[in-house]
């Protein structure tokens, strides 16, 4: 066992406070891997609480069912009462700490406790007592399983831990089909399956329950938003706030519509340009060898991963546009 994997396994044996933080919209990886790490924790009789920094869509709630969890913009003192108590933290599927948002963040920063962090985003900051970082990991949830299994705490494991864990497996794999899959990804799914998931069951209660909204949200962005490059294999959709509230727009919605872009054929680059709250959110999805994390961290205040990445602005719809126009040829330089 490396030192690392020594020193967390030591902070769970001598401590019996833990707090878990995953990122702003947490997505399938952050709440798996939260309420996954919470069973494997409260299976080892530890005292467990999961703070999140604001509500996943409506799809990932029931996987939180059975954890004690808190969203720090409901009810933030709470979570701080949380934070000032535990002995030890985890901080999953981010890589700095401003991931967690701007209200969170000096809570975060000033954790008194020991910090371990587990991640896969590339350039992880050096906030956390131990980092276990694995770039190339499909999911923090899959790092999740192989840190629980190098430190042989496997019998920590039951079906609901492994539904958590595959959850996150399958929801940042694409369902199992990006480059990040290996034999290794599926060596893990059958332990899974062997602990009793089954995965139809997943699958259908994150992608068979759609709103008629949500859907048509989705077709008028096809069939009205989308613009493809004349010059580079790339296209975007932008979506304002009048427009999502049209389709009664609720967070989850535009899920997956940037995958879409890029399923169209000959397109190597999508990007998903949405305004949120007064905000600019963007997505970036890419493929084979032209990489959108630089270009998201350079113009975008973002960053991620190689094929997929996001990134916020404070700039209106119309020049967040203009700036994307002008800069995405960036992209296509060898
Ligand atoms: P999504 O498009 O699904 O929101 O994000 C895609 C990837 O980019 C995720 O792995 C996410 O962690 C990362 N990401 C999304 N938004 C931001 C951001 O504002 N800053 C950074 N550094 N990464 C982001
Ligand atoms: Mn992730």
């Amino acid at each position: 066992m490396s030192n690392d994997l020594f020193a967390v396994k030591e902070l769970i044996q001598y401590n019996t406070k833990f707090v878990i933080v995953s990122h702003q919209s947490p997505d399938g990886d952050a709440i798996g891997s939260s309420t996954g790490l919470y069973r494997i924790l409260s299976n080892l009789n530890k005292t467990v609480s999961i703070v999140l920094p604001d509500r996943p869509s409506s799809v990932l709630e029931p996987f939180l069912e059975g954890s004690d969890f808190h969203f720090y913009h409901e009810n933030p003192a709470d979570c701080e009462t949380l934070l000032e108590n535990a002995e030890v933290l985890f901080a999953l599927d981010f890589n700095t700490s401003s991931r967690v948002g701007d209200s969170l963040k000096p809570t975060l920063d000033s954790f008194k406790g020991k910090k371990v962090m587990i991640d896969h985003h590339q350039n992880p900051d050096s906030f956390a007592y131990v980092l276990i970082s694995d770039t190339e990991n499909t999911s923090t949830c899959q790092l999740v399983y192989e840190t629980i299994e190098r430190m042989e705490l496997l019998h920590a494991f039951d079906v609901k831990a492994a539904k958590s864990i595959y959850l996150g497996m399958m929801t940042d794999t694409g369902s199992f089909r990006y480059p990040s899959v290996t034999s290794n990804t599926h060596r893990i799914l059958t332990k899974l399956l062997e602990l009793g998931v089954r995965p139809f069951e997943i699958h259908e209660s994150v992608f068979d329950h759609n709103r008629i909204d949500q859907l048509q949200l989705r077709g008028y962005a096809i069939s009205q938003k989308l613009e493809l490059s004349d010059s580079f294999p790339f296209a975007f959709i932008t979506l304002s706030e009048e427009e999502l509230g049209r389709f009664n727009y609720q967070t989850g919605d535009t899920e997956g519509l940037v995958n879409v872009i890029l399923s169209i054929e000959g397109i190597q680059v999508g990007v998903l340009v949405s305004e949120k709250g007064g905000d600019i959110k963007m997505s970036f999805r890419s493929k084979n060898h032209y990489f959108v994390n630089e270009y998201a961290q350079r113009y975008f205040n973002g960053g991620g991963h190689k094929y997929a990445a996001g990134g916020r602005t404070k700039l209106t719809l119309e020049e967040t546009v203009v700036l994307l126009r002008s800069t995405y040829h960036e992209i296509f330089k060898s």
